[in-house]
């Protein structure tokens, strides 16, 4: 940030008084321009022993699969962020069961939250950020081609809850992980 989003005035990276780290602080209506993480909500859709997922046609990781996931907007639950991006990158409208899985990414500033729950009515088409949309069964999941590393730790969670039959609510920090930069193939 150079400029004052309030004033168009410059703007300094500096402590401000009483707090702990540099902030963009206004030099000229003295506004301090907090920046927080930003939160992508998604959902993992199941029917049967199939789980959805969309083949992103958008980067970053076009050409990977991905459970259906998106920033978060101002004004909507997490929940109902979920369902949205699901319609919206896969055409698919599901009920959710709870929040599945958590996830801090301290290194670019984001928070992932999964929901799990089940395709309702089982109908999906691509929307225009997907390649295309397809269920997978547990053994096709395409663990190669996989977009982000928080939908690979959720699938991985998805497979051990099955088999134990109990879907506990998790949170993990996750370090930056090569396999899953933008530009990696
Ligand atoms: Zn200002």
């Amino acid at each position: 940030m150079n400029y004052c989003a309030q004033c168009a005035a410059p703007v300094d990276h500096r402590i401000p008084e009483g707090d702990d780290r540099p902030r963009f602080v206004c030099q000229g209506c003295g506004q301090i321009h907090y920046q927080n993480p930003r939160i992508i909500t998604g959902a993992l859709l199941t029917a049967g022993e199939q789980v959805l997922l969309c083949r992103r046609a958008i980067e970053p990781r076009k050409g990977y699969w991905t459970l259906p996931a998106g920033f978060m907007e101002n004004g909507e639950g997490a929940d109902a962020g979920a369902l949205r991006e699901s319609w919206e990158e896969a055409e698919a409208r599901g009920t959710l069961a709870g929040l599945y899985t958590a996830f801090s990414l301290p290194h670019i500033n984001q928070l992932y939250l999964f929901f799990r729950g089940t395709l309702d009515p089982v109908a999906f088409a691509p929307g225009p950020e997907s390649l295309e949309v397809a269920l997978f069964a547990p053994e096709a999941i395409p663990w190669e081609a996989l977009a982000f590393r928080a939908v690979e730790k959720t699938l991985r969670y998805w497979l051990e809850d099955r088999a134990a039959g109990h879907f506990p609510t998790r949170h993990e920090t996750l370090e930056p992980d090569r396999r899953f930069a933008p530009r990696n193939g």
